[in-house]
């Protein structure tokens, strides 16, 4: 496990213990998990993931864990219509992400120009709301993806009725 790792997961276990939560071996290893992922997974992956450990685990006891992390604020959710929501426990404050529309990967963006929490007392300053959380997801297709597209598909072939042809007009012809 390294450094940071390490630190989030002992970050997690006080608040989960001030919290008055028991941390079983197996909630020990959900946290684990998710601090030492940059993959954002979403709580069926976990569940997978741990069951690796503790093949009884059930996907309730996963759900629990979550929410107990999310009272804690020990992990950013980041919720989606369309599809499972993901999670976050490496860096549970709010920050923008990198979304792929086509495997669905979610990396963390740093990108200097976002707000960040320092720019949410500003904005807070400036509307007069009191700003807990801001979202930010940025869609595309992802360089892995990218590759694979360039590799499986062909040039399409050039459109005849788009490009003019030469051979009457008298003009050198390309053999
Ligand atoms: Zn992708
Ligand atoms: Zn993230």
């Amino acid at each position: 496990m390294d450094h940071r790792t390490q630190q989030r997961v002992e970050e997690m276990r006080s608040s989960l213990s001030s919290l008055g939560v028991a941390i079983t071996r197996r909630r020990a290893k959900m946290l684990e998990i998710l601090a030492s992922t940059d993959r954002h997974p979403s709580a069926n992956e976990l569940h997978a993931e741990v069951r690796r450990w503790y093949p009884s685990t059930s996907l309730a006891t996963v759900y629990n864990t979550i929410d107990l992390l999310k009272e804690a604020g020990q992990i950013l959710e980041l919720e989606f219509s369309a599809s499972a929501n993901r999670y976050d426990g490496r860096r549970p404050a709010s920050h923008p992400h990198l979304v792929c529309i086509s495997c669905q990967s979610i990396e963390d963006m740093d990108d200097p120009h976002d707000p960040g929490a320092r720019a949410l007392d500003r904005l807070s300053h400036a509307t007069g709301y009191r700003l807990v959380r801001q979202r930010t997801d940025y869609y595309g297709i992802c360089p892995a993806c990218q590759l694979q597209e360039y590799d499986t598909t062909t040039p399409p072939a050039p459109d005849a009725s788009l490009t003019p042809q030469p051979a009457s007009s008298g003009k050198a012809s390309f053999p």
